[in-house]
């Protein structure tokens, strides 16, 4: 058997492949353009993309795609084939650097809220030479940014690579004031935690639901659940482990560096967890992970679900953004030094992250903000859709003694030298953990825990990024030139604690006590909903923000809004009619059947013996009848509440009524047909029940 070693990254075109197909002049040239972002020259361009091609076909490739993830969420690719006829009636393969730096795909149908209607209809996609050409199947895959022609991103990366680009900028500012003359540049990296659930292919098929929106709209409470906490990091059962084993095969390959991997919570949930890398290939691989986990499983019969939340009353399934800013020397910027001077800028890159997501609380929820995460944000499994962050016990100690200038009285285990410097010496704090935090320092990175199973991160490191270049700029804003550096930058970190502490939490996130404590005496935010949060994207604070760093132009931002709400009414509107569908033609009819039957046998019975009771049966004959003649109405006035989405005057007002009308029918329809699902025998129901699927892979 080959080892992992052998075939780690052999579908991948990556800088082992380069330095040996490339010549030494092209490969530095090239290794310039990804390291410095400077200009690729048409000559390098086409050396690189005949090397490209060679090395594509001798791995058995015959296509191309420009590989890119415009705002649906998933990724799109359009196949070439490197095929050219040649005079003698066969065909060459080629495969020109003008191919490989920009294409033009016919993208009109994908979303770009307005943008390209006021532009071209067409838009084009251009190579990024900082994510490694991979192949997937019998296709070489090259990431590339998709904008309109205008120049408008009308995808997740562009602005992903703006927004490090900011921070980038920012971050240098800062260091060098540190005296750090060195350091060219700064680069967030991010490790993406992902769960998932698994199940089969026969569950799958038999529920409309699952088939048609990812995640069941009926379901009665299963008798067994997660109650007993035997799934988290149980024995992974043989079918899961061949999956997870086929799946880590296909990752390696593709140089995805696939780590860790456990059973969650739920029963049938699962988690995969990859080493972190720089964020701009973090994200492409995360969304290759996604596609691939996927496909393996059907391979396996399985069905692989990434919706954050499959079942009503079962944990639903996040992605943890494990994240941190380093240099291109490798110093951790989160990670606290071991001199007082490291300690002090440690200390001002936390500060800058404080106030990032103090002050931009709003948009970190938006990043995170789906019709399906919004089942999953505040119940009792996620974090709350109020953002604080946890800092655990040494740092806060350390943050209050500079607020009140009082002496740092730390742990056993750390050294207080305050009167040496300006700010405390301490050590490196083992954080405890805090499961319940949305915004967690563990040690030398910060978790976001709010992101969605099948959130593209793009859009949170996008708002991380810029959220921290922001604190940073105004950081370097006010020390640069400042005659008195230390002093000026005390009062700084000091200013900071002062202003946003209130944004820091250490308790339980889960606590009703804590979201009154947040939103009533601290003024934090809590946008429980799409709905309620995305029309912020556009504040003036949030938009001046993200325009002044280059992220978003204005209109970007606009059309962006106007495409995340319309997946959320999209989203919702799928899931109601397929509901009203699920309950007319099939729920309604069975309880009817079950209840006919009944009925029937009651006759049957009395017959025999005419003074019967039969209190079994008109009882249950009773609350059937009650119950269907329910299912009717609601799924009848779900179907008026759809209509009525007709009427609004636009997207804001339309995901409002999904939001106050449609969401709230779903659930009174949903509330009885599970109702009714308890009291009807199971040779009647029309769909395999909770315990059938949760329980399916054996
Ligand atoms: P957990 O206990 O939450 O599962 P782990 O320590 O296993 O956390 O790490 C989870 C993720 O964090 C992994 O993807 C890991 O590679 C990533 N990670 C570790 N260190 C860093 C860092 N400095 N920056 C970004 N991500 C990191
Ligand atoms: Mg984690």
């Amino acid at each position: 058997m080959k080892s992992v070693k052998d075939y780690f990254g052999s579908l991948v075109f990556d800088d082992r492949v380069m330095k040996s197909v490339l010549s030494a002049k092209v490969y530095a040239s090239l290794k310039k353009t990804i390291d410095e972002g400077t200009a690729l020259d048409i000559s390098v361009a086409n050396a690189v993309a005949s090397a490209m091609k060679d090395w594509a076909i001798s791995k058995g490739a015959t296509h191309f795609t420009h590989w890119f993830q415009p705002l649906t969420g998933i990724t799109a690719e359009k196949h070439d084939s490197f095929i050219s006829p040649s005079p003698d009636g066969g065909v060459i393969m080629e495969f020109s650097g003008k191919e490989l730096i920009k294409g033009e795909p016919d993208a009109s149908s994908f979303p770009s809220g307005g943008l390209r209607a006021t532009f071209e209809a067409r838009g084009y996609t251009a190579w990024d030479p900082t994510s490694y050409a991979f192949i997937k199947g019998k296709t070489l895959c090259i990431p590339t940014a998709f904008c309109s022609y205008g120049g408008h991103a009308l995808d997740k990366k562009t602005p992903l690579l703006r927004s490090i680009e900011a921070l980038n900028k920012q971050a240098l500012r800062v260091l060098r004031l540190f005296g750090n003359k060195n350091v060219k540049r700064i680069v967030p990296s991010v490790g993406p935690e992902q769960e998932y659930f698994l199940i089969t292919k026969e569950m799958y098929d038999a529920r409309p639901d699952l088939r048609f929106t990812g995640r069941t709209l009926f379901g009665a409470k299963p008798p067994k659940g997660q109650e007993m906490d035997d799934h988290y990091f149980g024995v992974i059962k043989p079918r899961v482990a061949a999956y997870m084993e086929e799946l880590n095969e296909e990752l390696w390959k593709l140089g995805i560096l696939a780590k860790t991997e456990h059973n969650e919570v739920a029963p049938a949930q699962h988690e995969l967890a990859p080493i972190y890398t720089t964020t701009n290939v973090a994200t492409d691989h995360n969304q290759l992970t996604m596609e691939i986990m996927q496909k393996i499983a059907a391979k396996h019969g399985l069905v692989c679900l990434l919706h954050e939340k499959p079942f009503a009353g079962v944990n639903g399934s996040g992605k943890h953004n494990n994240w941190s800013i380093s240099t291109d020397e490798g110093q951790n910027l989160l990670s606290p030094g071991d001199t007082p001077y490291e300690n002090a800028q440690f200390l001002l890159f936390l500060c800058a992250v404080i106030k990032a997501v103090d002050d931009y609380q709003d948009l970190l929820r938006i990043s995170v903000a789906t019709a399906g995460n919004d089942h999953r944000l505040g119940a009792n499994e996620a974090p709350p859709a109020v953002i604080s962050i946890f800092l655990g016990d040494e740092l806060n100690a350390v943050l209050k003694a500079i607020e009140t200038d009082t002496p740092y009285e730390g742990a056993e285990k750390t050294q207080m030298k305050l009167g040496v410097d300006v700010l405390p010496k301490f050590n490196r704090d083992t954080t405890d953990r805090n499961r319940t935090s949305p915004f967690a320092f563990t040690g030398n990175k910060f978790e976001f825990r709010m992101l969605g199973s099948s959130n593209s991160i793009a859009c949170a490191n996008i708002m991380l990024n810029s959220a921290v270049a922001e604190s940073l700029k105004i950081y370097a804003d006010r020390l640069e030139g400042v005659e008195d550096f230390e002093t000026a930058l005390h009062e700084m970190i000091k200013k900071t604690i002062k202003d946003h502490k209130r944004i820091i939490f250490n308790g339980n996130g889960y606590d009703d006590a804590w979201i009154k404590e947040a939103t009533e005496n601290r003024g934090l935010l809590n946008y429980r909903t799409t709905a309620d949060c995305m029309p912020h994207l556009l504040d003036k604070k949030n938009a001046d923000m993200l325009t002044s760093h280059k992220v978003f132009s204005i209109s970007e931002l606009n059309s962006r809004c106007e495409i995340m709400l319309e997946n959320y009414c999209k989203s919702v509107t799928i899931e109601a009619n397929t509901m009203v569908d699920m309950a007319k033609t099939q729920i309604a009819p069975a309880v009817e059947a079950f209840t006919a039957d009944i009925a029937k046998n009651t006759v049957a019975k009395r017959t025999v013996s005419p003074h019967i009771a039969c209190e079994y049966e008109t009882g249950l004959i009773n609350q059937l009848s009650g119950l269907t003649d329910k299912i009717e109405k609601y799924a009848d006035e779900l179907k008026n509440a759809v209509v009525a989405l007709g009427n609004a005057k636009d997207i804001i007002e339309e995901s409002e009524l999904i939001r106050d009308s449609v969401l709230p029918k779903m659930c009174e329809l949903r509330l009885t047909a599970d109702t009714a699902e308890t009291l009807t025998a199971k040779s009647y129901w029309p769909y395999p029940s909770y315990a059938d699927i949760l329980f399916s892979v054996k």
